[in-house]
């Protein structure tokens, strides 16, 4: 039977990654396209429930339908999965975002967070970004990227994932002959850079901008960092649980649970 492919993206619904992925996205099968009206980046996971959320149909660059809410990324997965399109969501697609969630960027991410959304209402998810050079002029190709997607979907939709996981996929922004392959990884080390810009308005009150240099991160190898570092597209599995099952017995030992201590 064919598959039902929601598209969804934080850049917003006009932005071109967008746009290639949901091509690719065709050859797998059917697809709709619901994202923000306006870029999300860096929103993090969003649950709106103080106003109401508007969707506007808007016609991507290639003449073919889309959908866009004024809610983050995960409200558009949630309108998406709770009905606004009639039919059963078998799988939805994220990205293609500009520039890579590695590490800890996955907190932040709209891209990622959507994904997350999507394996929390039952629906399995794949997150796909590309890596952004700082020192890119003009246009960026995204089909490479595009293409690796394709190659993961297919694959999720033949196999499946297991409840609760999702895929993030990162690409390294290289020409499509250049990327060696493809590998699994752990999340690695983010390295943020972040720095406090206080300005002074016209009023004389103070106003603050979080700045300072792109994030790096620690190039390890198994790691996604690592893996595009070395010119291969990362896959971590991701998961919701963020237990860390490695303290739990030592907080035991901690004694909270004697009544009378
Ligand atoms: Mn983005």
């Amino acid at each position: 039977m064919e598959k039902y492919i929601l598209v969804t993206n934080d850049d917003g619904v006009l932005a071109p990654g967008l746009l290639a992925l949901a091509q690719e996205m065709r050859k797998l099968g059917r697809v709709s396209v619901l994202a923000p009206d306006r870029n999300w980046s860096g929103g993090g996971h969003v649950k709106t429930l103080d106003r109401a959320l508007r969707v506007k149909e808007y016609r991507l660059a290639d003449g073919s339908a889309a959908f866009a809410s004024d809610g983050a990324p995960s409200d558009c997965v949630s309108l998406g999965i709770l009905g606004y399109f009639k039919e059963k969501i078998d799988l939805v697609v994220s990205g293609i975002n500009v520039g890579a969630n590695l590490g800890h960027d996955v907190t932040y991410s709209g891209t990622v967070t959507a994904a997350m959304e999507s394996v929390i209402m039952g629906v399995p998810a794949v997150a796909v970004s590309l890596e952004v050079l700082e020192n890119h002029l003009g246009e960026m190709d995204f089909q490479p990227a595009a293409n690796a997607a394709r190659k993961v979907v297919e694959r999720v939709l033949e196999i499946g994932l297991a409840p609760e996981i999702l895929l993030n996929v990162n690409v390294p922004y290289l020409p499509a002959d250049e990327i060696k392959g493809l590998l699994m990884t752990r999340q690695g080390l983010r390295v943020y850079h972040g720095r406090l810009d206080e300005r002074v308005d016209p009023r004389g009150k103070p106003y603050y901008w979080i700045g300072g240099d792109a994030p790096t991160g620690v190039p390890e190898r198994g790691t996604d960092v690592g893996a595009l570092a070395d010119g291969y597209v990362s896959v971590t599995p991701l998961q919701l649980d963020l237990t860390a099952y490695r303290i739990l017995s030592d907080l035991n030992n901690w004694n909270l649970h004697e009544k009378n201590s």
